[in-house]
C-alpha cells in the first residue's frame, strides 16, 4: 500500500514537472518569436538610485521587461534564465545596452549627470567580444565610459573565472565601472572582492528587507555595517537595494551605505515615466544649470 501511494506521488510529481517543462518550452518559443518579430516588446525600465548624503538621484539601474501579448509583463527572473540556457542572451545584451545608453544620453542632454547600470549574465562576461561591444555601444550613444556601470553576480564569475577576470579587467581599463550585485548571497564574496576589478558592491535586498523585520533587524544591521566597513577599507562604493520604507534611508546612511535604491524612492519606470519622475520627484533635485556650466 505504501509503495503504491509512493508511486502515486511520483506520478503527481512527474506530471507537474512535465507541465513546468511544457510551459517553459512554450515561453521560450514565444521569446524567440518576440526577438525576431517584435523586439519592441522587450523594454528597458529604469529604477533611480539616490546618493544618501545629498538625497538626490545619481544613477539608474536598467531592468528589462517583456510585454507579452497574453501574459502581460513577464519578469526578467522568469525569462532571463531561459534566454541564458537557450543561448539567446547574446541577442538581448546589445538591445539592453543600447536602450540604457540612449536614455543616459538623453538625461545628459537635459542637463542631468545620471549614470546608468546594466545587468549582465555569466555568458556575457565570459565573452571576449564584450569589451569591444560595450565600447561600440558607448560610442554610438555618445556616452562617456565613466557613466556606465556593469552589474555582475558572483555566480557569473564561477562559470569561467579566468576568462571572466580578463573580460572585466579590459572593461575596467576602458573606464567602465564594475559592480558586484546581490552581494552576500553567493559563496566566496570576500575572495572575489580582492580578485575582481570592482568599484562597487550592491548589498542584496534580503539584508535590507531584514531591517524592517523585528526578529531580523539586529542581525541585518550587523551584517550591513560589517559589509560597509569592509567596503570602506577597500575603497568600494556601497549601494543598498530594496529600500521599501522611508525610515530605511537614514538608517542605511548611518550604517555606511553610499547609495540606495528601492520602492520608497521609485519602482522601475519606463523611460518616459522616468523622465517625468525626474521633473517631479523630491529626490530628483534640479538639473545642472547648463549655461553656468558651459561658461566654466
Ligand atoms: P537585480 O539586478 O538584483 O535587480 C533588482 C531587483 O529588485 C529588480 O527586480 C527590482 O525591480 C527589484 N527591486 C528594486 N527595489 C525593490 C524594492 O524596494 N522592493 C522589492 N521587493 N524589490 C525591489 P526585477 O526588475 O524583477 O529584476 C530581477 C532580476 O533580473 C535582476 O535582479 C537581475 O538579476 C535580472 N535582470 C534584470 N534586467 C536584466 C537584464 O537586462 N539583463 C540581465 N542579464 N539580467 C537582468
Ligand atoms: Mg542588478
Ligand atoms: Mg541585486
Ligand atoms: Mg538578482
Amino acid at each position: 500500500y505504501a509503495a503504491k501511494r509512493g508511486d502515486d506521488r511520483v506520478a503527481v510529481y512527474d506530471a507537474r514537472m512535465e507541465r513546468d517543462r511544457t510551459e517553459k518550452l512554450a515561453l521560450l518559443a514565444d521569446l524567440r518569436t518576440t526577438l525576431q518579430e517584435h523586439p519592441e516588446r522587450i523594454a528597458v525600465y529604469f529604477q533611480p538610485q539616490i546618493d544618501l548624503a545629498s538625497r538626490s538621484v545619481c544613477s539608474a539601474e536598467a531592468l528589462v521587461r517583456w510585454h507579452h501579448p497574453t501574459l502581460g509583463v513577464v519578469s526578467p527572473d522568469r525569462f532571463i534564465p531561459l534566454a541564458e540556457t537557450a543561448g539567446l542572451i547574446d541577442q538581448f545584451t546589445p538591445l539592453i545596452l543600447d536602450a540604457a545608453l540612449h536614455e543616459c544620453r538623453a538625461w545628459a542632454e537635459s542637463g542631468r549627470d545620471i549614470g546608468v547600470a546594466v545587468n549582465l549574465s555569466a555568458r556575457n562576461v565570459g565573452d571576449p567580444r564584450l569589451p569591444q561591444q560595450v565600447a561600440a555601444a558607448l560610442r554610438r550613444a555618445g556616452v562617456p565610459s565613466s557613466s556606465l556601470t556593469i552589474e555582475i553576480t558572483e555566480s557569473s564569475v564561477i562559470a569561467d573565472p579566468a576568462q571572466t577576470l580578463s573580460v572585466l579587467a579590459r572593461l575596467a581599463a576602458q573606464g567602465v565601472r564594475i559592480s558586484l550585485d546581490d552581494f552576500g548571497t553567493g559563496y566566496s564574496s570576500l575572495s572575489y572582492l580582492q580578485r575582481l576589478p570592482v568599484q562597487e558592491v550592491k548589498i542584496d535586498r534580503s539584508f535590507v528587507f531584514g531591517l524592517a523585520q523585528q526578529e531580523d533587524a539586529r542581525n541585518s544591521r550587523a551584517l550591513i555595517s560589517a559589509i560597509t566597513s569592509l567596503c570602506r577599507s577597500l575603497d568600494l562604493h556601497v549601494v543598498a537595494e530594496g529600500a521599501e520604507l522611508a525610515e530605511m534611508l537614514d538608517e542605511l546612511r548611518v550604517l555606511g551605505c553610499d547609495v540606495a535604491q528601492g520602492y520608497v524612492i521609485a519602482r522601475p519606470l519606463s523611460a518616459p515615466d522616468f523622465a517625468r519622475w525626474l521633473d517631479e520627484s523630491a529626490f530628483a533635485g534640479s538639473p545642472r544649470p547648463r549655461l553656468l556650466d558651459d561658461r566654466a
